[in-house]
């Protein structure tokens, strides 16, 4: 096998979910039971598509690229790995050299020496466990200004704890308590964290703020805070993809239920606590495609802000579901006002 004149760079792009299955891994979504036979009720194996890897969120902690992968779940080198996906996967290898094995046995060698080195990896990777953890024990929303910004926005602290809401009042112990308990390393690659040369040196969220978790399949894939002390602002995790907030909803919902696509997590949690169904969008240009499938068989409505932004934003993710033959509706709400404003003034989003 012509194992040197194969393009790596094409094997590590081959989809890291198909050659998941070729290897007999059944994976669900993004989803799978881990092949190190540890999972016994919840599936511990993510697959990030945009990334390319995959990584075990449970007892193992495995992680990495497809050629680790197939190494992993078949017990073999790294030679073999490739080999083996070159073959299933039909990467050009350059036919028709059998009479020069010799020679090209040489050059694998001195390839493969310089291939095994550590693989590339993505410097971030969502860490749902680690998330899990900092969030539980985060407090729930106790402080006079917390609370104010959740009556400010619809939210009831019944609602409030349906979703989990936590404040950060110590950031800097907080971010030892991490660093302790995860080591640094995953600390950074968790994007929770400003790092430098692998040194954790502050917390994303610098001040008093509010944590809200995104949770997909149970999980918490994502965590966004809304800073009250300091700059009142959203901030995010660094490097990690933004997912849809309350995407768990949608499973059990009958099909043709009206669903609200809406900017932000707080707009989507004051439709909620109106009993409508509301999922939050971290802005058009983090929505994807793929995404449209989810929603196929509800009724959608798009609901921007009364304002230039709002109406864009609707526009665009109509635009994602048009392009699929979805038919949505489009509402935008009275000028310079969001969902939360709307129903906290006792207002109707219909
Ligand atoms: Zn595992």
């Amino acid at each position: 096998m012509p194992y040197a004149r194969m393009n790596l760079s094409s094997i590590r792009e081959i989809p890291v979910i198909e050659v998941a299955t070729r290897l007999g891994i059944q994976v669900r979504g993004t989803k799978a039971m881990c092949f190190s036979g540890h999972d016994k009720n919840s599936p511990s194996l993510s697959f990030h598509k945009a990334h390319n890897t995959w990584r075990c969120f449970g007892a193992c902690g495995k992680h990495g690229d497809t050629i680790a992968l197939v190494m992993e779940k078949e017990g073999v080198d790294f030679k073999s790995a490739v080999e083996w996906l070159a073959q299933n996967f039909a990467i050009d290898v350059e036919p028709g050299r059998r009479g020069q094995r010799r020679q090209t046995r040489s050059c694998i060698t001195k390839k493969s020496t310089i291939m095994a080195a550590p693989l590339p990896e993505s410097e971030y990777i969502a860490d749902p466990e680690l998330y899990a953890w900092f969030i539980s024990k985060c407090d729930l929303v106790t402080s006079a200004a917390g609370i104010k910004y959740l009556d400010s926005h619809g939210i009831s602290s019944e609602t409030a704890q349906r979703f989990n809401i936590r404040q950060l009042s110590k950031p800097g112990y907080a971010l030892q308590k991490l660093v302790e308990t995860w080591g640094e390393q995953r600390v950074c690659s968790s994007g929770i964290a400003w790092c430098k040369d692998g040194h954790a040196d502050r917390l994303i969220w610098n001040s008093y703020a509010l944590l809200f978790p995104f949770y997909n399949d149970g999980q918490i894939t994502y965590i966004q805070a809304r800073m009250i002390g300091g700059d009142k602002k959203f901030l995010n995790l660094r490097g990690i993809v933004k997912p849809l907030f309350n995407i768990d909803r949608l499973s059990g919902l009958q099909p043709g239920h009206t669903v609200h696509l809406c900017e932000g997590v707080p707009d989507a949690i004051a439709l909620e606590s109106q009993n409508l169904i509301g999922i939050g969008i971290l802005g058009a240009t983090s929505f994807r495609a793929e995404w449209v499938d989810r929603f196929l068989k509800f009724r959608v409505i798009v609901l921007g802000d009364g304002d230039q932004a709002g109406a864009k934003f609707a526009s665009d993710i109509s635009r994602f579901f048009m392009e699929r033959g979805k038919p949505v509706q489009c509402m935008s709400l009275p000028k310079g006002k969001d969902v939360a404003d709307v129903l906290a003034q006792g207002g109707s989003a219909k």
